[in-house]
């Protein structure tokens, strides 16, 4: 590719001066001229405050438009490591060893406790100082005594260097640190607007955060690339959702699934926005779409929801499923989206279609290899692609569907369990509102099938009944031996299901 994010940035606002790149409610929008000349003023201060290129740069922000600028304008020279502002003093020790920053931004003013972290790994704090009264996103760097350090590598970054350091979601155990190249973010973000037809009359609403990927490529890097702008909210909430759908008029927006029936809860309350919207698609990530909200959201917002897989690995996304005409699928994650997907079994051999295995990918958003992990590399990569840990099949159209992860699959004495396939089958049942199964530990098969039930409003069932039902369509040994109803199941955030969470919680040894 041969390029920056920057050197692309620098190219809009050549082009488009005065156009504005990032809004926020309530501010003056940042026009894509200042927004470069932004960028240049955080590289001579990160190079002055002794932070270059190859660089660390741990940035703790709420979210707003201060957090996207300062993402931009570190990855333009060293490293930008968004780090969740929400974790606590032990949760900064832990992360800052672990990422080694060479300094740390953060919010002027207060004792935000990554303060506290740094000072105790003897980590530099930079304040970051809002400009009062200037356009979104403008801010200075400032620190109240010289950090000592020298930029040994000052000026812009390369296209081969590492722009972005992100942690996986750590859904399936400790979150992975994933370093993404300039090349690597500029290809996904290029994926991204292909496949959707992004232009720079396109208009994003931006509520993600942004130290997982889509907050940072999706709807911050794809949009401005295009030369197109994004609204920049510090949270998702759908009350503001709403708002700014009112004020800003984007053409499309990104969330994950629970933020999508939330918002379709609440739209009988501003049907009248619902009814004179300006968007094209909603984006669905993260998680599984269940088939039934796409289909409710569909019908009340006459839009089309575009399921995507991707992940943090992929600096975003892998598969998308297209825009009307071409026909997107509920419960599919749709087609390569600028990468090479394939489906392969535990050597390595290419699967039919329709055959189950895991997910292997390869592009030029791919990753090189996680952070200082040679034994998860060497075992993840291969000439086939980088295994994802994701299992699912494609369909005779390259259509993708994801049946679950390598990680979550249920070892019954060798007999393998698919907690997907359990899960499908307890949701079919008229009284099931929501299902999940996971492994229980057992004294002497090693692992045994458990389940957490959700039941409708009004109905109700019985462990005797669902076994019942269960038995005539699924193998006695994939039939849940322990089963507990509960009023709503655990889901981390960004709306993924952590079955060793269901494990610990509910997984009473089954004999
Ligand atoms: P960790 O790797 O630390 O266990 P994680 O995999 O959840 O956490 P991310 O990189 O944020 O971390 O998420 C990527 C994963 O999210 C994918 O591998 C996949 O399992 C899941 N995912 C993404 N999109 C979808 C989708 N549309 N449907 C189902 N699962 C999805
Ligand atoms: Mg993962």
């Amino acid at each position: 590719m041969n390029t920056t994010v920057f050197d692309l940035l620098s190219s809009r606002a050549q082009a488009t001066p005065d156009t504005l790149a990032i809004h926020a409610h309530g501010r003056t929008g940042l026009s894509f001229a200042q927004l470069r000349d932004h960028i240049v003023s955080i590289q001579s201060s990160l190079n002055r405050l002794g932070a270059g290129r190859g660089d660390r740069v741990a940035i703790v922000l709420p979210g707003g438009p201060e957090l996207a600028t300062a993402c931009l304008g570190v990855a333009a020279c060293s490293i930008a490591t968004p780090v969740n502002p929400d974790f606590k003093q032990a949760e900064y020790e832990v992360v800052l060893a672990r990422l080694a920053p060479r300094i740390v931004l953060t919010l002027a003013g207060g004792q935000h406790p990554v303060r506290a972290a740094a000072r105790a790994l003897n980590i530099p704090v930079i304040d970051v100082v809002p400009r009062q009264g200037a356009a979104a996103g403008a801010f200075d760097l400032a620190s109240a005594a010289p950090t000592g350090l020298t930029a040994a590598r000052p000026g812009l970054a390369q296209p081969g260097d590492v722009a972005l350091i992100l942690q996986t979601s750590g859904t399936t155990s400790v979150p992975k640190t994933v370093p993404l190249t300039q090349d690597n973010l500029v290809a996904s973000a290029g994926n991204l607007a292909r496949s959707l037809q992004l232009t720079a009359q396109d208009r994003c609403l931006h509520f993600l955060p942004m130290f997982h990927i889509g907050g940072i490529v999706d709807v911050l890097i794809a949009p401005l690339l295009v030369g197109g702008s994004t609204f920049i909210a510090p949270s998702f909430s759908s009350a503001e959702f709403f708002r700014d759908m009112e004020d800003f008029k984007p053409t499309w927006t990104q969330a994950v699934p629970v933020m999508l029936q939330e918002i379709l809860n609440n739209a009988d309350a501003h049907a009248d926005i619902v009814a004179h919207h300006s968007l094209r698609f909603v984006r669905s990530v993260s998680a599984p779409l269940p088939a039934v909200l796409m289909e409710a959201f569909e019908k009340r917002f006459k839009v089309p929801v575009i399921e995507i897989f991707g992940m943090t690995e992929t600096a975003g996304v892998i598969t998308s499923n297209p825009l009307p005409p071409a026909k997107r699928i509920a419960g599919s994650v749709g087609i390569a989206a600028g990468t090479q997907v394939r489906i392969v079994d535990a050597k390595n051999q290419s699967m039919n279609a329709g055959q189950i295995g895991e997910v292997v990918v390869s592009g030029a958003n791919l990753m090189g290899g996680y952070d200082a992990d040679p034994k998860e590399n060497e075992r993840l990569f291969s000439e086939v692609g980088f295994r994802t840990g994701d299992l699912g099949y494609l369909d005779a159209d390259g259509y993708l569907f994801l049946t679950g992860r390598v990680k979550d699959m249920i070892n019954r004495g060798g007999e393998k369990v698919s907690p997907h396939e359990v899960d499908q089958l307890l949701l079919s049942h008229p009284a099931v509102a929501d299902a999940a199964s996971f492994a229980v530990p057992h004294a002497t098969l090693g692992e045994d099938v458990g389940a957490v039930v959700v039941l409708r409003d009004g109905a109700k069932a019985t462990q005797e009944e669902l076994t019942a039902f269960l038995r005539d369509r699924l193998a006695f040994f994939k039939i849940p031996r322990v089963m507990h109803f509960i009023d709503a199941i655990p889901r981390g955030a960004n709306g993924k299901l952590q079955r060793a969470v269901l494990t610990e919680r509910f997984g009473k040894a089954a004999a």
